[in-house]
């Protein structure tokens, strides 16, 4: 198919965020075409992320915004700088860019590109949108909006993927269970023989999870207080599920008795409940213990312990699991493509793009809830 680079707007449907709070309105947008360095997709499929109801209820509050920040798509049409990508392939838009080139990126061992950053500003990287509904301005969610049936990214945001891939699982790898699967891979040095500790059982948690049980870990305990993902996270590798609420020890004593007494090499926190943390921290093996602090804190500030953290652990944060879209994405979708990673079993529920409302308000607080795909 030749590049499009002369394409006008494009009216479709979208879920548009008006206000903290408010049902979503899946209403008729306008989608500007790309320029030069951008890309308009054509989405396939799309999922949904925690990340999203915390944006919903006001978090960075930018309104009206579509929001969606894990999908996949085919290209539509592409600015005319745009080398690397071209009408008709299957791509992946991520909320994080890899230059390549810059003093991070150089290192080989970071995903935080000081060129392509995480974008939090709601808008292009030259500061202005590509969406608009009634007249206004629509801000877009990180570098993605992906619940529209059409969006533009910035190329540099946006990764060719193996068509072999289902798109709905694609659009699995575009956050959470990406973010999940490099923490012991990317941030922490989990290798054969580990132990590894994952603190709550949800997409990103079973990424962490499946990484853990790929690198080779002898032992992968799985922690959660919802005993419905017992069996879940027996199917991704947990060799040990632990409720915490079937005790009265503290989670990291529980970690500590699992282990001998001796801790986790590994401890990835994916809840974002404060308390945890110091918890996560004494879970760990002296001298050697790693923490990966996956969750969002439900608070600002936390205090930490000195004394546990002296004896040689450490604490490591993270976005996408530090996973780099160019370098490091590609493996992952070939692990599901040869079914090394079976992300079928991630998807519990499905809403089509009119339903967004009922995915996000309803399903997902539901207990045996792990992802919702929308469907296009
Ligand atoms: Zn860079
Ligand atoms: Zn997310």
């Amino acid at each position: 198919m030749a590049n499009n680079t002369n394409a006008g707007v494009i009216t479709c449907k979208a879920a548009a965020a008006w206000k903290p709070s408010e049902p979503l309105v899946v209403e008729e947008i306008c989608v500007e075409p790309p320029k030069s360095t951008e890309v308009r997709i054509k989405m396939l499929a799309a999922s949904m992320c925690h990340t999203d109801i915390l944006l919903w209820k006001g978090f960075f509050p930018l309104y009206p915004r579509i929001p969606g920040h894990e999908g996949a798509g085919v290209i539509e049409s592409v600015g005319e700088k745009v080398a690397n990508l071209k009408v008709g392939d299957t791509v992946m838009p991520l909320s994080i860019g890899q230059c390549g080139e810059c003093s991070n990126c150089a290192t080989g061992k970071t995903n935080i590109c000081f060129k392509y950053p995480f974008g939090i500003s709601g808008l292009m990287p030259d500061g202005t949108s590509r969406m608009s509904a009634k007249g206004q301005k629509l801000y877009h969610m990180f570098t993605c909006s992906t619940w529209s049936e059409y969006t533009v990214v910035d190329s540099n945001f946006v990764v060719k993927v193996d068509p072999r891939i289902p798109l709905p699982h694609a659009s699995l790898l575009t956050c959470g269970f990406l973010t999940g699967y490099g923490a012991p891979w990317r941030e922490s040095r989990v290798e054969k023989g580990s132990t590894v500790a994952v603190i709550g059982l949800g997409a990103v948690g079973l990424g962490a999870v499946s990484a853990s049980r790929i690198l080779g870990a002898s032992k992968i305990i799985g922690i959660d207080v919802n005993e419905l993902k017992r069996e879940k996270a027996t199917v991704f590798g947990v060799t040990e599920f632990i409720n915490p609420k079937h005790s009265d020890k503290t989670v990291s004593q529980l970690i500590q008795e699992a282990t001998g007494g001796l801790g986790v090499d590994c401890c990835i926190e994916c809840t974002g409940v404060s308390s945890l943390l110091n918890e996560a921290i004494a879970s760990t093996k002296v001298g050697i213990g790693e923490v990966v602090l996956i969750g969002a804190g439900e608070k600002e500030k936390v205090e930490i312990s000195y004394i546990p953290l002296m004896l040689g652990r450490s604490v490591k944060g993270t976005t996408l699991g530090g996973v780099r879209i160019h370098s490091d994405l590609p493996k992952i979708v070939e692990k599901c493509i040869n079914k090394e990673i079976d992300l079928d079993e991630l998807i519990t529920h499905e809403v089509s793009l009119v339903d967004v409302n009922k995915g996000f308000m309803e399903y997902m607080n539901q207990p045996d809830c792990v992802k919702v795909s929308v469907k296009f």
